[in-house]
């Protein structure tokens, strides 16, 4: 279905970032891998997609801290791949702690990457979207860009930030053959909630699963984590031509956190 389509995503050397790869690369898509980590820490899994899909696959190191290597990874996905035909602005961060204890400089990374970096991405992309008059632009947002919990303040804020910007870029986009959505996963089993996940277990004196299961119980109803292969899904529909009217949406995928 991607086939002849190229797609830019970052943070995608784990979980969400990586799952949403394999899933487009299984439709067919070229693919620009991003990490912060040197090539060689991925080479085994940029071979190994390339070679199970036979499509183009390649690494672009990039710290999305720095506008100027967004800049520069930009341009050589359009350049070594020939297009940039999707956008998927996954890479993430997380760190907890109460309002008045947060560190400054915690809060500012956050943003930079959670929310900044898809600025400077979408800002570098769009022109050549707009000249070949199709694009798909999927912000990995949050149920957290929907509603809040405590101890989140640079992610909930980050995250909602990037909702605000989802919809300027689709009002910017409308009718131009290009799409604009933001994906708010709830809890889904990755690096980044394992802290978390851990501090479950130590407060409550359980194991791991147990803390797993103890933190879905607090938010997520269908007491499942959301699957890194349901998000990879969702990300081919919403790039596909059934999804060519939406945009400027956050959807949910979260087991009924948000509903509540
Ligand atoms: P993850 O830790 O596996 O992935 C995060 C990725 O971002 C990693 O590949 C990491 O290398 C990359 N990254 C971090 N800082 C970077 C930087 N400065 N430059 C380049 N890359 C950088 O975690 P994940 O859960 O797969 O997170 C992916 C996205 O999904 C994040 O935006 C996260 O907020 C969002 N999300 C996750 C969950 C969840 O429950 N796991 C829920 C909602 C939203």
């Amino acid at each position: 279905m991607l086939s002849g389509r190229n797609a830019l995503i970052t943070g995608s050397t784990s979980g969400i970032g990586l799952g949403i790869a394999r899933a487009l690369a299984a439709q067919g898509c070229g693919i620009m891998l991003n990490g912060s980590r040197p090539p060689e820490a991925i080479e085994g899994v940029r071979l190994g997609l390339a070679e199970e899909h036979g499509v183009p696959v390649l690494f672009g190191q990039a710290d999305l801290t720095r506008p100027g290597e967004i800049a520069a990874l930009v341009a050589a996905t359009v350049t070594r791949l020939g297009s940039l035909d999707i956008l998927i602005n996954n890479a993430g961060i997380q760190h907890t702690a109460p309002v008045e204890a947060f560190p400054s400089a915690k809060w500012d990374q956050i943003l930079a990457i959670n929310l900044s970096s898809s600025f400077h991405t979408i800002h570098h992309t769009l022109p050549h979207m707009q000249g070949r008059g199709w694009g798909r632009i999927l912000n990995i947002a949050s149920v957290h860009a929907l509603v809040a919990s405590v101890h989140k303040a640079a992610y909930v804020t980050a995250k909602h930030g990037l909702v605000g910007l989802t919809k300027v870029v689709a009002l910017e986009t409308a009718g131009l053959g290009i799409t604009c959505n933001a994906i708010c996963p709830g809890w889904t089993r990755t690096d980044l909630i394992e802290p978390q996940i851990m501090a479950k277990a130590a407060a409550l004196g359980v194991d791991i699963e147990t803390g797993g299961r103890a933190l879905l119980a607090e938010k997520q109803p269908s007491q499942q984590f959301v699957s890194i292969e349901q998000l990879g899904q969702l990300a081919v529909f919403l790039c596909s031509e059934a999804a060519a009217q939406i945009t400027g949406t956050a959807l949910p995928i979260d087991g009924g956190w948000t509903a509540q």
